[in-house]
């Protein structure tokens, strides 16, 4: 078992007799540095004032006086540096969305469990804690490296051509033929190694750099497909833009033109579009994605599930494609509630007429459970991971060449 005597955790929990159950795992495991809250607001107290910052807090969530979402907002808002383990008895549904909100706040998640805990899922929890990454300047890792990657290394980074991408297939279910590719950014800086997408696409957004990023991608996108296509390989191809692309009434246009000169069709190509964005700027979106659909590409809503915007207002604009999120398809086999999610986006998206795609397929479970759905397509882990552009066509041929032979006969 790892040595836990040098850590410092805080307890926040308005029930004594749950502060007395976890100081005594606690104690069994080693640990000699622990403090207690009975709410948030003394929770933020302790965390202002002790002599050593603390390490860990084992947060429950609902407390009378501040309860343990307002005291997540507020150690978001400090910068919290340490690991937060977040427990409840409420039931396991809230305590994975309040996981997930920890993280949406860039705060260093160490676990989720319902109450009451025990020792051995405690130990498991704390040994994620890595006083190397989560120790040091009470500024979180995460939020150090985000700063990192500055608006001034994006522009040079556009201007020496570090906006590179790889591609990840996408198969038909029902007989594993390859029928598409995604398009994934891969920033690579000489000096700094590869920042993930995630990272660069927000600072090109908040600088006005996204339409210049989104056209290099593009350009490069579509010299790929063509070579595909010269080589045989006779796929579409998904390209990520931003909601703020859109907003631009001459995107369709441009769009068409980089098209165009590659002696590519729009029918080869899908626009996928986050769908918690879609409404960002109503009117000029629905301009252009109508005409963007005029001209014939192909509109996808990716990440469908995790917008709310609505089908009502979805049904109206001219998407061809349901691109479900993959946080609702991989174990979905085993989990009821992602289940119907899933059941329920796949039927809405066929009856709408869409092709409904499904990311984030990482095994046969995942992959079985959506035959029995009625989706189309798949994305995912079990099928390749993104790639290099230049290593797609020998495994197409591969893909192809299994595909085919796993077709029962006559
Ligand atoms: P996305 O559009 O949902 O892309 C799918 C992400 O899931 C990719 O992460 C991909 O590597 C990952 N992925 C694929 N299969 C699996 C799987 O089986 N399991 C798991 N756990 N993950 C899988 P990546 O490349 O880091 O991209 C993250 C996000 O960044 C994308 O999410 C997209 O929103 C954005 N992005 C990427 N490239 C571009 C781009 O060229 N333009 C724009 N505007 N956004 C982009
Ligand atoms: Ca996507
Ligand atoms: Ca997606």
């Amino acid at each position: 078992m790892p040595d836990f005597g040098e850590l410092r955790i805080l307890i926040v929990d308005d029930d004594p007799f749950m502060q007395e159950i976890l100081d005594q795992i606690l104690r069994q495991l080693g640990v000699c540095e622990i403090w207690k809250a009975g709410d948030g607001l003394v929770a933020l107290e302790i965390l202002d004032h002790a002599p050593l910052p603390i390490d860990i807090v084992l947060c429950d969530l609902d407390m009378s006086g501040m309860d343990g979402i307002s005291c997540i907002r507020h150690l978001s808002e400090r910068n919290f540096a340490g690991g937060i383990l977040v427990m409840s008895g409420s039931g396991q549904r809230l305590v994975s969305s309040v996981a997930d909100l920890v993280q949406e706040h860039r705060l260093n998640l160490l676990g989720a469990m319902s109450k009451p805990p025990n020792a051995r899922d405690i130990a498991d929890t704390l040994a994620n804690y890595d006083p190397r990454i989560h120790r040091g300047n009470g500024v979180s890792s995460l939020a150090q490296h985000a700063e990192a990657f500055t608006v001034e290394q994006l522009r040079t980074g556009l201007e020496q051509g570090y906006a590179d991408i790889v591609v990840q297939p996408q198969v038909a279910l029902h007989d594993r033929r390859l029928v598409g590719c995604e398009v994934l950014l891969r920033w690579r800086d000489p000096d700094r190694g590869g920042i993930s997408p995630a990272e660069v696409i927000p600072i090109a957004e908040a600088n006005g750099l996204i339409d210049e990023l989104t056209r290099q991608i593009l350009q490069r996108s579509v010299r790929c497909l063509a070579n595909f296509h010269r080589l045989g390989v006779h796929v579409r191809m998904s390209v990520n833009v931003s909601a703020m692309n859109l907003a631009r009434t001459v995107f369709p246009d441009e769009l068409a033109t980089i098209v165009a000169e590659a002696n590519l069709s729009p029918r080869d190509i899908v626009i996928e579009v986050t769908e918690g964005r879609i409404f960002d700027q109503p009117a000029v979106t629905t301009d252009v994605l109508g005409r963007l659909s005029l001209f014939g590409f192909g509109l996808s809503i990716d990440d469908f599930g995790t917008g709310y915007s609505g089908l009502e207002k979805l049904r109206h604009l001219p998407f061809t494609e349901l691109k479900i999120d993959r946080t609702f398809v991989h174990g979905a086999a085993v989990d009821p509630s992602l289940a119907v999610i899933l059941r329920t986006a796949v039927t809405l998206g066929r009856s709408l007429g869409m092709t409904v795609v499904a990311e984030g397929v990482e095994d046969q479970v995942d992959w079985d459970f959506l035959a029995s759905t009625g989706c189309d397509e798949v994305q995912g882990y079990l099928v390749a991971k993104p790639m290099p552009t230049s290593d797609f066509p020998v495994w197409a041929a591969e893909w192809q060449r299994t595909a085919i032979a796993m077709q029962p006969s006559g």
